[in-house]
């Protein structure tokens, strides 16, 4: 079971041998349910007396339920374990560039609830509208909501709780996780964005993702964020400013100006508003920057439309230098991309790999790229994870 192994390195913070076990039979029924005490039993080669003491413990804290009985294997048929689906615990908030999307969502990640609503730029307003929303969902939710996981586009500290920096917004050193916390009464998680959906994929991505010891998330939208996994873990860096791989330089004269005001980073050439960019300069379309969106541009592309197909893969190809240079330093097992821009996988992968697979001459290993599939919004996966993770991850009172 590489996926529980995977998680060794937090594990071993842990206090006790027992916090470890609970561990390990929580992710066997995450992992492989419906599951009954004696398969787990026999592949962890924990006792049975053990496991029974650990489920009960997991039951009684509404973390597993019971789901009837399995075949037999000869003696009494076995009752099967699975998580316990029943009902919202965490609370998801995803502040993005343009909108931003509140949410609940249960044990296993699926959203039961969710509201949106326009990022407001100045910090008190957005802080005073976020506080709103998490209250309607956590009275609404009497008792049953544990945390709150919050993503930002910009960089945080999460030793801190403090948002550093956010370039759309301009909000400097703001104590997000404090505030939230101290109106709702709440635990909160805050991180960046990337790092959050980086968090995502390794809980709720596809298997060879979650599978994977090294991986990097690229979170494409009005800006370009990367989230690195090594060895099972973010790497987050000083300050947990690692992974600003956005501004890295990659050209020169961009369709538009970076987040950081620049024309010559990465980002500036490969995100939405690149592509946004593109297509109208291809339309040769007077400046109309409300009525077309990169969800529609999509759709044009995936309707055939050579225009949006154009500014789709010029934008795949600068994506795709990027990544190459991402995968010659870090030689990750998978790379992961993110964003609506998944959708049209179809008419993007060749661009996107192009540079990745000519770098590959020079015999260095190579990565294979994937779609993310955490859907269209993956920012507020994100920040569910940010309080499920925790749930199956190292965060275990005794
Ligand atoms: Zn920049």
């Amino acid at each position: 079971m590489r996926r529980i192994d995977l998680k060794k390195a937090q594990a071993a913070r842990l206090n006790t041998i027992r916090d470890i076990n609970r561990q390990i039979v929580l992710n066997y029924v995450r992992d492989r349910e419906p599951i009954s005490r004696a398969e787990i039993s026999r592949e962890t080669a924990l006792q049975r007396s053990t496991i029974s003491t650990i489920v009960d413990a997991l039951k009684s804290e509404g973390l597993i339920e019971e789901v009837g009985e399995g075949e037999s294997t000869g003696g009494r048929r076995p009752t099967m374990l699975r998580l316990r689906m029943a009902g919202p615990i965490a609370i998801g908030v995803a502040i993005r560039p343009t909108r931003t999307v509140v949410a609940t969502s249960n044990l296993a990640g699926r959203v039961i609830d969710q509201e949106e609503f326009p990022s407001d730029p100045d910090a008190d307003q957005a802080l005073r509208q976020i506080v709103a929303s998490v209250l309607r969902f956590s009275e609404r939710n009497k008792a049953s909501i544990e945390a709150v996981g919050v993503t930002i586009p910009g960089l945080v500290d999460p030793a801190t709780g403090h948002a550093i920096y956010v370039p759309y917004f301009k909000w400097r050193d703001l104590p997000i996780e404090q505030v939230i916390a101290a109106a709702t009464g709440l635990p909160v998680t805050i991180d960046n964005d990337a790092n959050s959906v980086a968090l995502a994929e390794l809980w709720f991505g596809r298997p060879e993702v979650t599978d994977a010891r090294d991986f990097i998330l690229i979170l494409v939208g009005a800006g370009v964020g990367t989230g690195i996994i090594i060895d099972g873990q973010v790497y987050r860096g000083e300050r947990g400013a690692a992974g600003e791989f956005g501004h890295m330089i990659v050209g020169a004269e961009a369709p538009v100006a970076c987040s950081c005001g620049n024309y010559d980073c990465w980002e500036a050439f490969s995100s939405e508003r690149a592509a946004l960019a593109r297509y109208r300069r291809l339309r040769a379309e007077v400046a109309q920057p409300d009525t077309l969106n990169f969800s529609m541009l999509i759709d044009r592309a995936l309707n055939g439309e050579a225009a949006a197909k154009k500014a789709l893969v010029e934008t795949a190809h600068y994506l795709g230098i990027g990544i190459s240079n991402l995968v010659v330093g870090f030689s990750p097992e998978v790379v992961v991309v993110g964003g609506e821009i998944s959708r049209a996988w179809s008419l993007i992968e060749s661009a996107l790999t192009e540079t990745i697979d000519r770098s590959v001459r020079r015999g260095l290993p190579t990565a294979r790229i994937v779609p993310s599939t955490l859907g269209s919004n993956p920012s507020l996966v994100g920040a569910l994870s940010l309080v499920l993770a925790n749930k199956f991850g190292a965060a275990f009172a005794a």
